[in-house]
């Protein structure tokens, strides 16, 4: 079972961790402007740009154990 994200496809693993970048324009994300935890199992990110404007989600498996 594979988990689902939204990660830019072009974008290296480790830099995505580090800091996603906005899949519209690159600029780097600072900050979500909110998290929800969905199901207890995975944290969702919601990204808006501050250069595009361009809203993104990020999907993190939640380690429970
Ligand atoms: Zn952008």
């Amino acid at each position: 079972m594979r988990l689902h994200t939204d990660t830019p496809r072009n974008s290296a693993f480790k830099r995505y961790l580090a800091s996603p970048a906005c899949p519209y324009c690159k600029e780097m994300l600072l900050a979500p402007m909110l998290s929800e935890l969905v199901d207890g199992v995975e944290i969702r990110h919601h990204w808006s740009c501050e250069s595009c404007g361009g809203v993104s989600v990020t999907s993190l498996a939640v380690m429970t154990h």
